[in-house]
């Protein structure tokens, strides 16, 4: 499998993307600016995407699929819970101030274990709630793209619209923490001393998951 780790837009916010080497069908995890940069390196790639996934419904995370949906068809994708919470109208308005382009409606609303197949690969739908109420990991052939749900070593805010603090270590705790330690951790910004972890070592060093600095 083909993967590609972009930092885009001014936020720096990791934009994914995933083919499959065969059939070159592609996923785009959360297109996040730097559109043009973002369609060339995938028209280089040779890559068709066949999904826009949203870690989570944030602008920052969310303010490419316009622009991406329109130049490849690709259909956005995100967890039902946070495609509610983009219709709630004091979220929406809180999410606006941030001046981010904003996404059109989601074309398909995915829950834990929905299983996502492009060309020769799967990407399964991990509900990791807390940071946001659908923020979701995506979990591909032992990677694992975690949004803002974890970060190396260190979680997302839960300080924003439908976010809990318990709910999140939960879903880090019950959900992450029991996938193979050699799982690598591909995380939604850089906020660590390294661009990726593995579960393994997020479990012994990231307070967040138990561990200690
Ligand atoms: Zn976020
Ligand atoms: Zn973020």
């Amino acid at each position: 499998m083909i993967i590609k780790q972009l930092m885009l837009g001014e936020d720096e916010v990791f934009c994914y993307i995933l083919g499959c080497e065969k059939t070159r069908e592609a996923v785009i995890i959360d297109p996040c600016g730097e559109e043009d940069r973002l369609l060339e390196i995938i028209r280089e790639l040779q890559l068709q995407p066949a999904y826009i996934i949203n870690t989570h419904c944030h602008p920052d995370h969310t303010c490419g699929n316009a622009i991406i949906k329109e130049a490849t068809g690709a259909e956005i994708v995100m967890h039902q819970a946070d495609i509610a919470l983009l219709n709630d109208p004091q979220a929406a308005e809180y999410f606006d101030r941030h001046g981010f382009a904003p996404s059109p409606p989601a074309d398909l609303a995915v829950d834990d274990g929905d299983i996502l197949f492009f060309g020769n690969c799967q990407a399964e739908i991990i509900h990791t709630p807390g940071h946001s109420p659908g923020s979701i990991c995506v979990y591909v052939d032992g990677n694992l793209f975690t949004g803002d749900s974890l970060f190396v070593g260190a979680a997302g805010r839960v300080d924003v619209p439908g976010g809990d603090f318990n709910t999140l270590i939960s879903a880090l705790g019950d959900k992450l923490a029991s996938l193979p330690d050699d799982t690598i951790v591909w995380p939604g910004h850089d906020y660590g001393e390294s661009k990726t972890s593995t579960i393994g070592r997020e479990k012994q060093k990231n307070p967040y998951m138990g561990g200690e600095w």
